[in-house]
């Protein structure tokens, strides 16, 4: 028997809705407590590495992100020039395993819809329009209550809550995001015919400019630059400006730029809590345990991880021991850590200025280390 009947998951993102389908179908009472009203239903494109889809394998729901998303196996390198000329095509490292493709992009939203079906087919209870205000834990169970006023009591917390996350404040671990000096501009748009994969261009007016396809005919367009005060509805006019120095098919993105583009402004941020994630039955995953800038898109793919490792911890343990928490950390903190530091040491480089950076050579040991399963 699972060491835990009754789980309550704060957040259905992929995190959140991750563990609720492995600790359902293992036969735990699972209800998610989420803030928002309603399932995502506008978003952007994602990057799913390897070691993300594994975890969607184990779901039962890789046929499903197969046929939404766009899987490739390649990786473009552009020159910033009129013509976008293709300097390099790298072979991706198929983390995941030989039998999964390398990359996967997708509509976030899509992700959403299909890990909440399945949440829902493996029996989880997903209630909508609640805030998670404050905990309770008193050594044999832990009670939430919400900004309605309501509470709840589990056998055990999840707190995937994102990178602001309450329950991480409300166990006392006092870490938080900050900003790494980059903010990204990012367009959901029409995909032009030779989108095939992934291609970046490194230099130009930003740091990087891509774009990743999201389905046949979808793809997110992205622009990393300085972090600094911008505003959404700037987006098209800004993003036009910063990508008119780019040629290939960012010429037809550019025009795709209009003002029914869905564009967005975000600011990277990196932290991780450097200690174990739990305070005693009460533990935090995916975002509101570490965050990282998507220069190695690897934070849903860590997300996912953190919960399949914790869920499968749960269900082949008697009781939710010490020795559990202390096989979670060393599971989780070190893998978590490396991506961390390798996504900010990817995007100093860029922010230092500094031409002979082996990025090579650290992409290579981080997908060594991808490639080994949670
Ligand atoms: C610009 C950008 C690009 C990225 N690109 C990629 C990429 O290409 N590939 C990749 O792998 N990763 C990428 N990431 C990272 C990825 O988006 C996150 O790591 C991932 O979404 C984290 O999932 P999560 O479930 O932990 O948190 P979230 O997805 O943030 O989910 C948290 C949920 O908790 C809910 N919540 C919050 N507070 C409360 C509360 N008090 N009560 C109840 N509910 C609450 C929220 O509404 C939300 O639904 C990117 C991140 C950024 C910023």
């Amino acid at each position: 028997m699972a060491a835990v009947q009754n789980v309550g998951i704060v957040g259905a993102g992929a995190a959140g809705l991750t563990a609720a389908i492995l600790l359902a179908d293992a036969g735990v009472r699972v209800e998610i407590l989420e803030k928002a009203d309603e399932p995502q239903r506008v978003g952007s494109g994602i990057t799913l590495q390897g070691n993300a889809l594994r975890v969607f394998k184990q779901l039962g729901v890789w046929e499903q992100i197969e046929a939404k998303g766009y899987a490739f196996g390649t990786l473009g390198l552009r020159a910033p020039d009129p013509a976008g000329t293709v300097i390099a095509v790298l072979e991706d490292i198929r983390t995941g395993g030989e039998d999964l493709p390398a990359t996967l992009g997708m509509y976030r939203p899509d992700l959403t819809a299909i890990l909440r079906e399945r949440a829902l087919q493996a029996g989880a209870v997903i209630t909508y329009g609640k805030t998670v205000t404050g905990i309770t834990d008193d050594g044999g169970s832990v009670t939430v209550s919400t900004a309605d006023g309501a509470s709840a009591s589990y056998d055990l917390l999840i707190g995937a809550d994102g990178l602001h996350s309450a329950i991480r404040k409300a166990i006392g671990i006092d870490v938080e995001p900050v900003g790494t000096g980059m903010g990204i501009w990012r367009a959901f748009v029409e995909r032009p015919e030779e989108v095939v994969r992934t291609d970046l261009t490194y230099g130009g007016p930003c740091f990087i400019a891509g774009y990743t396809p999201t389905g046949p005919d979808t793809i997110y367009a992205f622009l990393v630059e300085k972090a600094q005060e911008r505003r959404h509805e700037d987006g098209p006019r800004i993003m036009a400006e910063l990508a008119a120095a780019y040629g290939g098919p960012w010429n037809e993105i550019r025009e795709n730029l209009d003002h029914t583009a869905n564009i967005n402004y975000t600011r990277f941020t990196s932290h991780i809590v450097d200690g174990p994630w739990n305070r005693g039955r009460t533990v935090i995953i995916g975002d509101a345990a570490h965050s990282c800038p998507p220069t190695v898109a690897q934070g849903a793919a860590m997300a996912v991880e953190d919960a399949a490792v914790l869920a499968e911890l749960l269900i082949n343990a008697d009781h939710v021991t010490e020795t559990l928490w202390k096989e979670f950390s060393d599971r989780r903190l070190d893998r978590a850590r490396t991506v961390v530091q390798s996504s900010v040491q990817l995007g100093q480089w860029m922010l230092d200025g500094v031409r002979d950076a082996d990025v090579p050579g650290l992409m290579n040991s981080l997908s060594t280390m991808l490639k080994q399963p949670a």
